[in-house]
């Protein structure tokens, strides 16, 4: 292990932990350790969170609208001109395939140029109120900024969560996971060079019960955003609860999709397959359960088959379909999930195959579609985390919609019908953040606002919606006579 690891950064400044201790990196793709990250504590996310209040004070806080937009805009350049670097590093770390690695990239320097277009477009209200009085509503930073953010999308959770909070004139403290903390160590440099002052942006690495937990509780923190697990978003709540703070929490999900007998079921296989297998699987937003209508099942499940049996996983530079899981541990959940399912007696459908480049030591698990699954089984509930899809028959609409609601978790809904009527009818009534019809856009669309209900969490990231959640509304009443 390197002996000095410094991917702290605190007031414009890198150092290694007070302690000096540093955690292992090991990658998913052979299991071997190829680099360190410091681990921050809870003294260094204290000096962060100074930093960041006294950045708030400083130049920072007269900075216009357009000119924190013009840094934003010269980050996003910096990081497209970065990419490829930024690319291989990201699949190194978490290892995801190359070519999606760089859609992360690729996406983390577009919500820097969305939040750039809109740093000086954060507009507020003029309020009709008694005569003699004008009544202004403005927006105003919410401050000092706690981001949490896990390991499978890095790079990208990077620019939604620091691109709205600079966009509004906040200050940031972003611990990333323990996980995958290369690409934020490596962007948070970028942002530096783009002009940021001093204290905008603090990054403290460190594992998520010390550096996490001492971000969370600071008593000087004034938002709190995260997303993870529920179990963690539980203490996240619990903590800015404690502090009244308020905080976003997105926290996945078991998402369905509803495919009706009269969709168009190439696309549909061909979305659903690919949605479940991409980041293998790993995203807070993958589909993994796909509801069908009894009248079309065996003929769909069976394109569904196909495609699931053409999944070929490997090494991220072997560029297939699907990656490794981030880790050991995520590796055995999720063959817990196939052991369980198979002992349960549920039918394997379909499994992917590995590669050669899928070494023995590497995190990989075979993709695999199960069904028919009953609502009421581990995999119809929870979200594995995995590339791991259950087919399950439905009737009629309203079977579709009550097996699609019948999770705790609503997140992200894909509705697969040629039939408009249904398509309005259907999406109005699922318990869901986001509904995609004859589409599903897992991981893009910077601009639209994206969030779920029950426990998939509460609040919007993305689009102009996340400006919101970063500002509060301060109310003006001038009394002129
Ligand atoms: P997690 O523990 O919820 O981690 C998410 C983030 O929270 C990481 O930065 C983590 O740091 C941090 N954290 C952990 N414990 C904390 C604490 N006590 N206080 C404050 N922050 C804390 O998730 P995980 O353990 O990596 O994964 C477990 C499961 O969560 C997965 O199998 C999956 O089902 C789900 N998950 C969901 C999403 C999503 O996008 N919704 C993302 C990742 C995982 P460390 O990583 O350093 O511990
Ligand atoms: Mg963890």
């Amino acid at each position: 292990m390197p002996s000095e690891v410094r991917t702290i950064f605190i007031g414009g400044e890198w150092s290694a932990a007070q302690s000096h201790d540093s955690l292992e990196v090991r990658s998913p793709t052979d299991g071997e350790v190829f680099g360190a990250i410091s681990r921050g504590g809870k003294p260094e996310i204290e000096r962060a969170v100074d930093a960041a209040r006294a950045a708030l004070a400083g130049p920072w806080s007269t900075t216009a609208g357009f000119e924190r937009g013009r840094i934003m805009s010269k980050l996003s350049a910096l990081i497209l001109d970065h990419l490829e670097e930024l690319a291989q590093l990201e699949a190194r770390d978490t290892g995801k395939p190359i070519t999606q690695a760089r859609t992360d990239i690729r996406a983390t320097a577009r919500y820097f140029e969305f939040y750039a277009g809109a740093a000086d477009k954060v507009l507020g209200d003029v309020l009709p109120f008694l005569d003699g009085y004008q009544v202004t509503v403005q927006r105003e930073p919410r401050g000092v900024c706690g981001l949490i953010i896990p390991w499978n999308y890095p790079a990208s959770m990077f620019g939604r969560t620091i691109g709205p909070a600079l966009a509004t004139g906040n200050t940031v403290v972003l611990k990333p996971a323990e996980d995958a903390s290369m690409s934020c160590a490596r962007l948070t440099a970028l942002a530096h060079e783009a002009g940021l002052p001093a204290g905008v942006i603090n990054l403290v690495t460190g594992l998520g019960e010390e550096a996490g937990a001492a971000l969370s509780q600071h008593p000087d923190v004034d938002f709190l955003s995260f997303t993870g697990s529920p179990e963690v978003g539980t203490l996240i709540q619990t903590a800015a609860a404690r502090n009244h703070v308020p905080c976003v929490l997105e926290l996945g999900g078991k998402s369905p999709q509803i495919v009706f007998d009269d969709a168009d079921f190439e696309r549909a296989a061909q979305t659903i397959v690919g949605v479940i297998t991409q980041n293998a699987g790993q995203t807070c937003s993958a589909g993994s359960r796909v509801l069908v209508q009894r009248s079309a099942y065996d003929r769909f499940v069976g394109m569904l088959k196909a495609r699931m049996s053409a999944v070929r996983v490997g090494a991220p530079e072997a560029d297939l379909e699907c990656g490794p899981v981030i880790n050991r541990t995520q590796a055995q959940k999720v063959q817990g999930f196939l052991d369980r399912a198979r002992g349960d007696g549920i039918d394997v459908i379909a499994q992917g195959s590995l590669d050669r480049s899928a070494v023995r030591t590497g995190y990989f698990v075979l993709p695999t579609l199960f069904g028919p699954v009953p609502t009421t089984h581990e995999l119809a509930q929870d979200e594995v985390f995995g590339p791991v899809l259950a087919a399950i028959p439905f009737e009629d609409e309203a079977e579709a919609i009550a097996i699609a609601n019948g999770t705790a978790y609503g997140l992200v809904a894909g509705l697969w019908t040629e039939n408009g009527a249904r398509q309005m009818r259907v999406a109005k009534k699922l318990r869901v953040g986001q509904v995609f019809v004859n589409n599903y856009g897992a991981g893009g669309g910077i601009e639209l606002p994206f969030g779920g209900v029950k426990r998939s969490g509460h609040g919007r990231e993305k689009g102009l919606e996340a400006l919101k959640e970063y500002t509060v509304a301060k109310t003006v009443v001038l009394r002129h006579g």
